[in-house]
């Protein structure tokens, strides 16, 4: 059971010391209560309120890592059902299928598909996360070859290997071994030997049910069993019964705190329909699944479904940054022109698309506005003459520019005198107010 604020609060130190950024202990506990904080964020809860709090202040879903290395992706940790409550937290990984009755050059192309998958969008690198290893055979050597092939052309990339029989698992997860793969395949009928191979080679264990009771069934078992690590399937299969087991299992963790399905989702977006495949892997992506599994990773299909989770998973009270700097568009000599522009990532991107659009090389300073748009920025104090010229003055550009002139944006044209003040020897020139104006006035200079 869920413990109340108040009893939380009746367990905390009462100093009221702010140590947690809370203004009081029962603050702190209400947040606690509704898991919007943790509680290892009090440090100077006793260790007998740890352990009396270990339940209210676990995660409602369990955390789990898919893969290693430098290409892990988290799962599980939410604790809202909607984004506006409080952000999502480990965006949702994405997995491409490969059957064990593909051709070895079929394979091969779909692995490398996934390699180059990597894309850069608002400075963040987006991929498809995991390859989706289907013993659709039957044949316990065809899905061992596959993995080995898999795991020797991308060793770094996360696997789920799917089966229903045990000595099959066994033989494929060898080459994923200390590597977070899932196994995806137990069942009413394995469990016991699924849950063995999956503790054996440190596996998470995928639990495939045929309705929510069933799986609430499967993952009480296997944690009896002794597997912690599980993700879980309901046997929803065609949209609208996907959007409400997803919405029912996060419901029931995170309002309810009910363990049984307090696991990651993995949801089976696959069609032969490309364009309907996208539309299942959104509702997976938009309602609650951890892992989307797809037939294909074509490129267009790639760039829409991660642009959506990058989307859901940003803080929407945090906007989105690029870091201060100057760049670089095309190859800037002495003489090409030099503008400014604040640090909010759309800002950035907009300006910069346009600038490359011009065909004129550029160098591009961002000044950290705290994430806000010019004028936004120019309003709240962070874009002004002052924080201008130090910028300038302390990155050193001038020593790479034959003429000191900086192009400010049109928005903000009543900063250009203050700023000729602060920044001796410097010209300032009114840029276009909106960056769409940005080719027609460089090309006009070139
Ligand atoms: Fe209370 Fe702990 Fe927060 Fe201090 S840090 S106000 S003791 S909950």
């Amino acid at each position: 059971m869920a413990l109340t604020g108040v009893e939380i609060f009746k367990m905390l130190p009462k100093t009221n010391c702010k140590k947690c950024g809370q203004p009081t202990c029962l603050a702190f506990a209400m947040k606690l209560a509704q898991r919007q904080v943790s509680l290892d964020q009090c440090p100077d809860v006793s260790e007998e309120a740890k352990q009396k709090l270990g339940e209210a202040s676990a995660p409602p879903i369990r955390p789990t890592v898919l893969g290693s290395g430098e290409l892990a992706v988290k799962m599980g940790e939410e604790t809202v059902l909607f984004r506006h409550e409080k952000k999502f937290v480990n965006p949702c990984a994405i997995a491409v299928k490969i059957s064990d009755t593909a051709s070895e050059a079929d394979a091969s192309k779909v692995i490398d598909d996934v390699l180059s998958s990597e894309i850069d969008r608002v400075g963040q690198k987006l991929r498809i996360n995991a390859l989706f290893l289907s013993n659709d055979s039957g044949d316990g050597a065809k899905l061992e070859a596959l993995a080995k092939l898999a795991s020797t052309k991308a060793p770094a990339v996360a696997a789920i290997i799917s089966t229903t029989s045990p000595d099959a698992a066994d033989a494929a997860l060898k080459h994923y071994s200390g590597k977070n793969a899932v196994l995806y395949g137990a069942n009413k009928d394995n469990l016991e030997a699924m849950a063995g191979k999956a503790k054996a080679h440190k596996a998470t264990l995928g639990i495939a049910a045929t309705g929510l009771d069933e799986l609430c069934d499967l993952t009480e078992k296997a944690k009896g069993f002794g597997v912690a690590d599980m993700v879980i399937d309901s046997g929803a299969r065609r949209a609208g019964e996907i959007l409400r087991d997803n919405t029912y299992i996060r419901r029931s963790a995170v309002k309810k705190n009910f363990k049984p399905l307090g696991y990651p989702v993995i949801t089976f977006a696959g069609r032969d329909d490309s364009m309907l495949e996208s539309l299942i892997a959104v509702l997976g992506i938009a309602k609650y699944a951890s892992i989307v599994v797809l037939n294909s990773a074509e490129r267009w299909k790639n760039l829409a479904l991660f642009s959506l989770r990058q989307n859901i998973y940003t803080d929407p009270q945090v906007p989105m940054q690029v870091q201060q700097n100057i760049y670089k568009i095309g190859e800037p000599g002495p003489k090409s022109p030099f503008l400014i522009t604040t640090n909010f990532s759309l800002t950035y991107f907009i300006v910069s698309g346009e600038v490359e659009n011009s065909k004129v090389p550029c160098r591009l300073a961002v000044l950290d506005s705290e994430g806000l748009s010019v004028l936004t920025a120019w309003a709240a104090g962070k874009f002004t003459a002052s924080k201008i010229a130090q910028f300038i003055k302390e990155s050193g550009i001038e020593t790479e520019l034959e003429t000191k002139e900086l192009i400010i944006p049109g928005y903000v044209a009543i900063l250009s005198g203050s700023i000729e003040d602060k920044l001796e020897g410097w010209k300032i020139t009114v840029g276009p107010r909106e960056a769409n104006g940005l080719p027609a006035f460089l090309k006009a200079r070139a």
